[in-house]
This record gives structure tokens, C-alpha cells and sequence, in this order.
């Protein structure tokens, strides 16, 4: 098999039946050997009864289907296809028309013979509202300055990857979103991008709401610190407890001082506890104390971990 066309589908019946029929045009015309795995994640609507029927009805691509119990989410949905596929490239793309099967055999070339392990579509005319356009660009942004990848449009769902790549990575959550950045920490990082065709949305609704932005932003912090703090916790906590609860022992210590300086200089001293200093010790030594407990028990936890010295081979002689 060269090629697997992995499309997850949420509620998206009236658009099935063009996707497969114009993928199958351009995969014979390019003499593509390709399957096409509809991933329905728990679709409430006739979607399944499609996929069913273009298993029946399209006999130029082999047609599978994986069918969720209830909806769990587009990544969900991308892992399990990536998991089923068979094909030496894989591309993935949304249900919905709105990515075209055209942009296909570029992308199927640029990894075959150009030697890219993923491509990521760029929408750079987006036919989405103004609201949705303006933050992914926000957002864009702040995920290449995490992540060092020059992608504009990390999101897309228009993609195209090496087997070995969605062998190796493991989408959760809702880290569809960066899966460019999940495939270089596992060390591809031959990543490109290609611009691509974007068409409005012709049939049904968005299945994400504006917490997109929200979620999309906090999973980039989680995958920025994993990314570097994630084996070894302590560096990051006990590093930042050490030096806050210094902060506190010099306050501790000033007030020592200060008392001192009053009881020899034979002068009444101020009560402690008006001093300032009084309550930055107190708060920076109980914080930086915690702190440290912290990367204590991340580290703790780390040591328990099955991933705590995993490595993937590459090859071997
Ligand atoms: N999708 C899915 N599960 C979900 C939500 C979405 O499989 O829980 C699919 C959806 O059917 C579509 C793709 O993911 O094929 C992208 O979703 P959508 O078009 O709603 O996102 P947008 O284009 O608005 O970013
Ligand atoms: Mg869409």
C-alpha cells in the first residue's frame, strides 16, 4: 500500500460521498495504490451508513472504516487511524471539504521524493471568520516561538507524514493541534510545510466553539514544559524552591539583624511583625519550601514512571 487517507468525521453524512469519490478520482488518475480510513468518532447522524455505502460503491480505493462508541475527540480519532494504516505515506484530512484531495499527489511527492518525514498544509488564504482567523494567527505564532518549528498554520488538517512518524507518535487529549511538534521531539525533524487550498465550510457546523483557543493554549504550555522539564521536575522546582525560600531566609535574616543592631545600639526595637520583612520570609519560606516538596514528588513519581528511559531505535547494525 502507498498511501493511507486517514478522516476523522464527527456528524459530517453530506460530505462523505464527494470527499471519497473525488479522493478515488485523484489517486487513480496518479496510479496512487491507496486506502481511505474513515475514522467515525461517535457520529450521531447517517455517517457510519455512508461509510458502509462507499464501502459497497467505490471499488477503485479500499474503503475502511472505524467506528468510535461515543465521541472522543479528533485526536482520539487521528491515533486510531494512524494506528490502522497501512500505506508507506499517510495524510490525514478533514472530513468536511474543506481541505481539497487535489493538494494529494504534491504532498505524496514532497515525502516520497523530497524527503520530508511530515508536511503540514498552510491554509494562507482562509476562508474561516474573522474571529477564528485572528487568534490562530496569535496562536500560530506563539507555538513556533515554543516549539522552534516555522510552521504557520500548525493546525491545518490537511497533512501529510512518513509511516514512521504516526508509528511514533502518540496523539491525546486534544494534541492534534501540535502533533508537528509531538513528531520532533521524537526526532523528525525534516518538517515542511506547503500551502494549500482552503474552501468554507459547505455542509454542517465547526465542531469546535471558541474554548478551542483557551484549551489550544494551555496544551502548548503543558507540551513547552514536558518538552523540557518533563524528566527531570526537580530541576525546574527545586531550582525556583531554592532560590525562593533564600529570598525568605534573608528577610528572616535582616529582621535578626536589625533586632540585634537595636538591642546593642541600646534603642527599643521595632515589633517583628511590622516589619515588611516579616511577611516576605514568611510567605517566600513556606512557598520555596513547598516548591521543593514539589519537584520532590514529581521526581518521585517520574522514577515510578514506565517512560523514564524510553528511547526508540532507529536502526541497528
Ligand atoms: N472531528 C472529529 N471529532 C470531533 C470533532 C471534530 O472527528 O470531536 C472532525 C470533524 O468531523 C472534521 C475535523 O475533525 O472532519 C475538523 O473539524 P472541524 O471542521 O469542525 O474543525 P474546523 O475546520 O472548524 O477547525
Ligand atoms: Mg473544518
Amino acid at each position: 500500500m502507498d498511501l493511507s487517507i486517514v478522516v476523522p468525521l464527527y456528524n459530517e453524512d453530506e460530505s462523505l460521498r464527494e470527499l471519497a469519490q473525488w479522493i478515488e478520482r485523484v489517486c487513480t488518475k496518479q496510479k496512487i495504490a491507496s486506502e481511505v480510513i474513515f475514522v467515525d468518532d461517535g457520529s450521531t447522524d447517517k455517517s457510519w451508513q455512508v461509510v458502509e455505502e462507499l464501502k459497497e460503491n467505490i471499488k477503485e480505493l479500499s474503503i475502511r472504516g472505524i467506528k468510535f462508541q461515543r465521541n472522543y475527540g479528533k485526536s482520539a480519532a487521528l491515533f486510531c487511524g494512524f494506528e490502522a494504516a497501512e500505506g508507506d505515506v499517510v495524510i490525514t484530512m478533514d472530513a468536511d471539504l474543506q481541505d481539497s484531495p487535489d493538494e494529494i499527489p504534491e504532498l505524496y511527492k514532497m515525502i516520497t521524493q523530497e524527503g520530508y518525514d511530515l508536511v503540514s498544509g498552510w491554509k494562507k488564504k482562509r476562508y474561516d471568520p474573522f474571529v477564528k482567523r485572528f487568534t490562530s494567527k496569535f496562536y500560530n505564532w506563539t507555538a513556533r516561538k515554543a516549539s522552534g518549528i516555522y510552521l504557520h498554520d500548525f493546525n491545518c488538517g490537511l497533512k501529510a507524514y512518513k509511516k514512521d512518524v504516526v508509528k511514533n507518535v502518540e496523539v491525546y487529549g486534544e494534541m492534534h493541534r501540535y502533533i508537528p511538534i509531538l513528531a520532533k521531539e521524537a526526532g523528525f525533524k525534516n518538517i515542511g510545510e506547503k500551502i494549500v487550498q482552503h474552501q468554507a465550510r459547505k455542509y454542517g457546523v465547526t465542531k469546535f466553539g471558541l474554548d478551542r483557543f483557551i484549551n489550544g493554549f494551555l496544551d502548548l504550555m503543558t507540551l513547552s514544559f514536558i518538552n523540557r522539564f518533563g524528566k527531570r521536575p526537580m530541576h525546574f522546582f527545586g531550582l525556583l524552591g531554592s532560590g525562593v525560600f533564600v529570598l525568605g531566609f534573608i528577610a528572616a535574616a535582616i529582621i535578626g539583624i536589625l533586632k540585634l543592631m537595636a538591642i546593642y545600639g541600646g534603642y527599643s526595637a521595632r515589633l517583628v511583625t511590622d516589619l515588611p520583612y516579616f511577611y516576605i520570609s514568611l510567605v517566600s519560606m513556606v512557598i520555596g519550601a513547598q516548591m521543593f516538596l514539589t519537584g520532590f514528588l514529581a521526581e518521585l513519581i517520574m522514577r515510578n514512571s514506565q517512560e523514564r528511559n524510553i528511547y526508540k531505535i532507529d536502526t541497528k547494525i
